[in-house]
């Protein structure tokens, strides 16, 4: 077996070793193959085992994989951040935005999806660690930016999505995806219902998946370490 078939293997094991320790079902839990600074012959490579859905940071490098790999069914996710001078280029070559942090950016998105596309599923980004991190919205301003949101016709609002700084306090790391998993569930209650939570990377999916991580998003277990990002 080639190396990216062994490393899928191994990331669908420990998948399914967090779900049953959860409690979950396996399959509530899809995993995104992250290929950011990876060549389209690597993305090629785990879609001919059987990966479907892809996440990318920067939108130049992403495009030109997705126009390579176009003859491929993949499902490309967008989870960098996001510039406003490159939403036209995300709405019309993405399935799915985890990233947005302000309505700017979600408005934006809205006007350039293209009429032919589906309404782009989206997420709206967490910063569940305080000042020490740079990217989402404060808790506490997911409300009004999904309000916002499902006022958008060619969007979809489907979940929250967070990047937590990493941290070797496990119990700490295991009550910032749980944060996230809190203001899904307050969203529900103010009427806004979602089936998404967006959280869980290669050195912590295990601690997402036991707060309920519908989505993981794998990068350097799947296609080994960046030499640079
Ligand atoms: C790079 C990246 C990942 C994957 O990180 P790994 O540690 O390589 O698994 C996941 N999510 C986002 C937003 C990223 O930028």
């Amino acid at each position: 077996m080639t190396t990216i078939a062994v490393n899928l293997q191994a990331v669908h094991e420990r998948i399914a070793r967090a779900a049953r320790a959860a409690g979950r079902p396996a399959a509530n839990v899809r995993l995104i193959a992250v290929g950011k600074t990876f060549p389209a012959e690597k993305i090629a490579a785990a879609h001919a085992q059987g990966q479907r859905a892809f996440g990318e940071n920067y939108v130049q490098e992403a495009v030109e994989k997705i126009t390579r790999l176009a003859h491929l069914p993949l499902e490309w996710h967008f989870i960098g951040p996001i510039q406003s001078n490159k939403t036209r280029a995300i709405a019309e070559h993405f399935q799915w935005v985890h990233s947005i942090d302000r309505e700017k950016i979600a408005v934006r998105l809205n006007a350039a999806r293209p009429p032919a596309l589906p309404p782009l599923d989206v997420c709206i980004q967490i910063n569940v660690s305080g000042e020490g991190s740079k990217s989402g919205a404060a808790p506490g301003a997911e409300l009004a930016l999904a309000r916002a949101i499902a006022a958008l016709p060619r969007l979809r609002l489907r979940g929250l999505m967070t990047i937590p700084e990493p941290t070797p306090d496990s119990a700490l790391q295991r009550r910032r995806f749980a944060l996230l998993r809190e203001l899904k569930d307050q969203l529900a209650v103010a009427g806004i219902v979602l089936d998404t939570l967006s959280m869980g990377m290669s050195d912590d999916l295990e601690a997402a998946i036991a707060e309920g991580a519908t989505m993981v998003r794998v990068g350097t277990a799947i296609f080994g370490k960046r030499s640079a990002n």
